[in-house]
């Protein structure tokens, strides 16, 4: 069975969170405290952890940041109360897979829990490691390199060329990245992707104004070739 750790501070949040994966057959774990949360993330085992940015004692950067460092690959969706905190969490690159701002619906929670289960679960291995040009992409320690020095890669570019490297040659459209790698399922802003493409752009490509491994195909999206 699934098991999810929700550390969150509100009483009534993290009921509601814990009923309603529970419904979802998911087994939930709940706890309001930072330090708490930390020592169970790191004494048990989860396949996810829902982590709140805002915690009395440890806040929810400083857990992730301690899980990482003790060598932890539990994928955390991190709860924030504000747009200008997600943005943080985005700048800090946390290490956290996903995150979403309150207030959110369930089914958007739903779809991203999935998203990040279905990339963790059922394919935790289909690509260990790959190598294009002069850069290696190592998917299993989330390390990238490039003429031989460290790429900074967040979690979310590595997905995104993780999903490149496993369609290499394929087209894959703007929605398939969201859905795929973001887990949205219904119609975010499509310029997300671009966003991001031009940042990997920048961190792989020789010249990323003629790029030669992320090739744009006019009107349908991007694909990859090696
Ligand atoms: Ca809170």
């Amino acid at each position: 069975m699934t098991r999810i750790l929700i550390i969150e501070d509100e009483p009534d949040m993290r009921r509601g969170l814990q009923d309603n994966l529970e419904f979802e057959e998911y087994e939930t774990v709940g706890t309001a405290n930072g330090n708490e949360g930390l020592r169970l993330a790191l004494k048990e085992s989860f396949d996810l952890i829902i982590l709140d940015l805002m915690l009395p004692g440890m806040d929810g950067m400083e857990v992730c940041r301690r899980l990482k460092e003790a060598g932890s690959r539990t994928p955390i969706i991190m709860l924030t109360a504000r747009e200008s905190e997600s943005d943080k969490v985005e700048g800090l690159e946390s290490g956290a897979d996903d995150y979403i701002t309150k207030p959110f619906s369930l089914q958007e929670l739903l779809a991203r829990i999935k998203a990040i289960l279905r990339r963790t679960q059922t394919h935790p291995s289909a690509v260990h490691e790959y190598s294009f040009g002069d850069v290696t992409l190592s998917f299993d320690k989330y390390e990238a390199y490039k003429a031989g020095k460290p790429l900074d890669l967040s979690p979310r570019e590595f997905e995104m060329m993780r999903l490149f490297v496993e369609r290499e040659g394929e087209t894959l459209s703007r929605e398939e990245f969201l859905k795929e790698v973001w887990g949205y399922t219904s119609l975010p802003q499509t310029r997300t992707v671009d966003n991001h493409v031009a940042k990997l752009r920048q961190k792989i490509e020789d010249d990323p104004d003629s790029p030669r491994h992320i090739i744009t195909v006019h009107r349908m999206g991007y694909k990859f070739i090696r």
